[in-house]
């Protein structure tokens, strides 16, 4: 009985001392908040793709249309340690800074046209990717007209720019390495205009149907002999299937009709008349996701990646009416993309590796 006592008193004696040191030295939330914040802080950063490898992740997969899952259009492209941003819509940079990507390895930005759910975060990735520790300023190829949009984020982001160098000092924040510089890539009657050769990466610009968003670009990457195209926004294009030939991966947009064409019924029924008229004037320059997987056929494309896609697909029903169809005309190498979804290709290999940050 006196063993018990005292075994109990000991306890007891613990358990206070162990709250006077938490309540002395810090509070229960404090200390619990304290090992979330170290467990962020030293998460390993990711690496798309190893040395020799070509890899794409989607950090946008949506539209213009408000969807809680996806950011509007953009892509990453990985070879080997550098890293290639393919449009920059809104809430893209915020998805990269979430998965901590390496944004001071991003090399250069192509944009295939000036509609805002491509170009909206331009200036939050001119901004981070500097913070990220960026040392030179960065090229943003596109059609004619990158030159105004470029100019216009650099002077839309100036003030920002220079409070963020006085507050962290110019050996940390450099103002001559903030920059975008705009790098116009003109056309040639072929459609297609090789823009980029370095590190035995080649980018490849291909003219595609947006009108009236003209010109817009597809881009085509080729590394260690693996290939990946995005189309960009685009009609079904004959011109992107001949450019877009033997790809491993073609990362195609889609808009599936049927679907619109309910949203639009239902925004008639509820009187929101400017919106059911939006409904029905966007698939004319777009492409059905059957139309993407004959041109992924034409194209002989391993894997048909669907991205930008229109409208939300917010559960595996609607991706299942999204490809109503699809089976029909590809039966096999069709996947609807997400953001965080990323496809590797190892060099000198028919493997396609694929996966998903969460
Ligand atoms: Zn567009
Ligand atoms: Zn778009």
């Amino acid at each position: 009985m006196k063993r018990i006592i005292v075994v109990t008193l000991a306890v007891a004696v613990a358990l206070v001392a162990c709250v006077w040191i938490v309540l002395r030295f810090e509070s229960v939330d404090i200390a619990l908040y304290r090992r979330l914040a170290t467990s962020a802080a030293t998460a390993p950063i990711p690496q798309l793709a190893q040395k020799n490898e070509l890899a794409v992740l989607l950090c946008g997969s949506g539209s213009p249309l408000p969807d809680r899952n996806r950011a509007a259009a953009c892509s990453v492209i990985a070879a080997g340690e550098d890293l290639y941003v393919v449009d920059a819509g809104g809430g893209s940079v915020r998805n990269l800074l979430d998965w901590r990507m390496p944004l001071d390895k991003v090399a250069g930005v192509f944009i295939t046209h000036f509609h805002s759910d491509h170009i909206a975060d331009l200036g939050e990735l001119r901004l981070q990717t500097w913070v990220a520790g960026r040392k030179t300023p960065l090229k943003v190829y596109g059609p004619p007209g990158i030159e105004q949009v470029v100019a216009g984020f650099n002077q839309a982001y100036a003030l920002d720019t220079g409070y963020r160098t006085a507050h962290h000092g110019a050996a940390m924040l450099p103002p001559d390495a903030v920059p975008l510089v705009a790098v116009v890539v003109p056309m040639d009657a072929s459609g297609r205009m090789q823009l980029l050769a370095v590190n035995g990466l080649t980018v490849t610009a291909i003219k595609v149907k947006h009108d009236p968003a003209t010109p817009a670009y597809g881009y085509r990457f080729d590394y260690q002999g693996r290939s990946i195209t995005l189309s960009g926004d685009t009609a079904p294009s004959d011109n992107l299937a001949k450019w877009a030939k033997g790809s491993d991966i073609l990362v195609h947009e889609g808009l599936a009709p049927e679907l619109v064409a309910m949203l639009r019924d239902g925004l008639l029924i509820a009187g929101r008349t400017r919106y059911a008229k939006i409904m029905h004037d966007i698939p004319g320059y777009h492409t059905s996701p059957v139309d993407a997987a004959r041109i992924a056929n034409k194209a002989n494309a391993k894997l048909l990646l669907f991205s930008h896609v229109i409208p939300p697909l917010p559960n595996s029903v609607a991706v299942r009416a999204f490809l109503h169809g699809v089976s029909d005309v590809r039966p096999d190498g069709v996947m609807v993309g997400e953001d965080g979804t990323w496809i590797r290709l190892p060099a000198k290999s028919d493997a396609i590796e694929i996966g998903k940050i969460e």
